[in-house]
């Protein structure tokens, strides 16, 4: 049988949009192996957000080539999106999937290489179903596509036009894999909370829908992966803080910057203030509620002050995590008008900046909760300690002894301590398989 490696650049979109198109060949026959090995296919689905992102994409490109001269490389993704838009060469790819056509990348493959089709053994037509691969934390993409066009970004570009799944096929993704022993559902999309705002859905908006999600009997936990803070409505606060919920305490909302003045130059659609409103309210409401954030240094129009200004915000708001990244100009984007402005040198700094700030402040979240008993979504064996790795509901990532059978489950783990090292805890009880809750002896650490 031919062997097809994978590998994801970016974002949690690409990461299921990569998922889909490994399970469909796999289900026409392929054998999957890891992406550092020989394969007869590579498939990368590539990324374009920043510069540095991009220009990763085109060595993984390489890289691919460089492991099997004779294997078949595919690209697809916002990076091949982009190559596709400037009408440029992608080198080293054999064939250039658009991201629309992304899904179908098995039968375009084919298409370009039906010799393929008798080797893989079976007709090739690309699966409709969920993916049959287990993650214990899974993603679900309910959402394609920006509108927004805010002065920085791509993405608009490379993913026009907002598409919302349609809202019974999304159920019952997220019932197969929940059934099948997913304890996590991470909802994801260019701009969730658009969902349903098109015709696409057919049906409910995304409120609703995370309403729906979360009544699902299968379900465990869901997160919300990344929403725009004009996205965070009265409806959505309510159904996080309700007693019980299974949506978990955790937004991501992106700040970019912190700067009144740089927030208006990026077309964003709020304000600091309106920024720190929201958090403080958030944080009143929820105590327990992480909020993490994309930070942008480097704006082409970003001064000091401006930059002090996002220093402020995360001072204030006090980040349980935040992804920092440095500005680069996008190709086509209204910021690319205005150059690179800010030296390479002073986005090093700001962005160290910002990472010891943001780190502090992601120290002292999880500090407050030492002593306090965490549900745990054991996620794998770290292969540098030797413990158990899982993520709490509001996103603190810890390590526990613990016996591998609680990989896949969840736990509830008492966290110890927190320091520039990590998160430890201990176990307290864990549930093994669907209601048998076993109470495990405290182990040393
Ligand atoms: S909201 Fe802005 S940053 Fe987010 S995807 Fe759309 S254009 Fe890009």
């Amino acid at each position: 049988m031919p062997r097809a490696a994978f590998t994801t650049l970016g974002c949690r979109v690409n990461q299921y949009e990569t998922q889909r198109i490994l399970d469909s060949f796999e289900g026409a026959g392929f054998t999957i192996v890891p992406f550092n090995e020989r394969a007869d296919v590579y498939v990368i689905n590539t990324c374009s957000v920043t510069g540095q992102a991009e220009a990763k994409s085109r060595q993984t490109v390489r890289r691919a080539a460089r492991t099997n001269p004779s294997a078949k490389v595919v690209v697809t993704g916002c990076a091949a999106q982009m190559t596709l838009n400037k009408d440029r060469e992608f080198d080293a790819a054999h064939l250039l999937i658009p991201n629309p056509e992304k899904l179908q990348t098995l039968d375009r493959f084919l298409e370009a290489f039906p010799a393929f089709k008798e080797r893989a053994g079976k007709n090739g037509a690309a699966r409709k179903s969920a993916p049959v691969r287990l993650h214990v934390r899974a993603n679900v993409k309910i959402q394609d596509g920006c509108d927004v066009y805010c002065g920085f970004c791509s993405i608009p570009y490379t993913r026009p036009g907002m598409v919302s799944r349609n809202w019974k096929e999304v159920v019952q993704e997220v019932r197969n894999l929940c059934r099948r022993g997913c304890k996590e559902i991470i909802l994801t999309g260019v701009l969730i909370g658009s969902y349903g705002r098109d015709t696409g859905s057919g049906g409910p908006d995304f409120e609703e829908l995370v309403e729906i999600l979360s009544e699902t009997r299968e379900v465990v936990r869901i997160r919300i992966s990344s929403i725009e803070m004009t996205q965070v409505s009265n409806r959505l606060i309510k159904i996080l803080n309700r007693a019980g919920s299974k949506v978990v305490p955790h937004l991501h909302i992106p700040l970019q910057s912190g700067s009144a003045k740089v927030l208006k130059e990026m077309r964003r659609p709020y304000t600091q203030a309106d920024y720190l409103e929201l958090c403080a309210r958030l944080q009143n409401e929820i105590p327990d509620i992480a909020i993490t954030a994309d930070i942008m240094v480097g704006y082409p129009t970003e001064t000091d002050d401006d930059f002090e200004e996002t220093l402020n915000v995360c001072e204030s708001v006090r980040f349980a995590r935040a992804h920092v990244f440095r500005f680069s100009p996008r190709p086509g984007t209204p910021a690319d008008e205005w150059g690179d402005a800010v030296s390479p040198q002073v986005k090093q700094v700001r962005s160290k900046q910002v990472i010891e700030t943001t780190n502090r402040t992601r120290l002292e979240y999880a500090r407050r909760f030492i002593g306090r008993e965490m549900q745990v979504v054991v996620e794998r064996r770290s292969g540098s300690s030797g413990m158990l790795r899982g993520y709490t509901q509001n996103y603190i990532e810890l390590e526990f002894p613990g016996p591998q059978s609680l990989v896949g489950e969840v736990a509830t783990v008492r966290i110890v301590s927190a320091d520039g090292k990590g998160v430890l805890g201990e176990i307290v009880s864990a549930v093994l398989g669907p209601r048998s809750v076993r109470h495990l002896p405290v182990l040393n650490r």
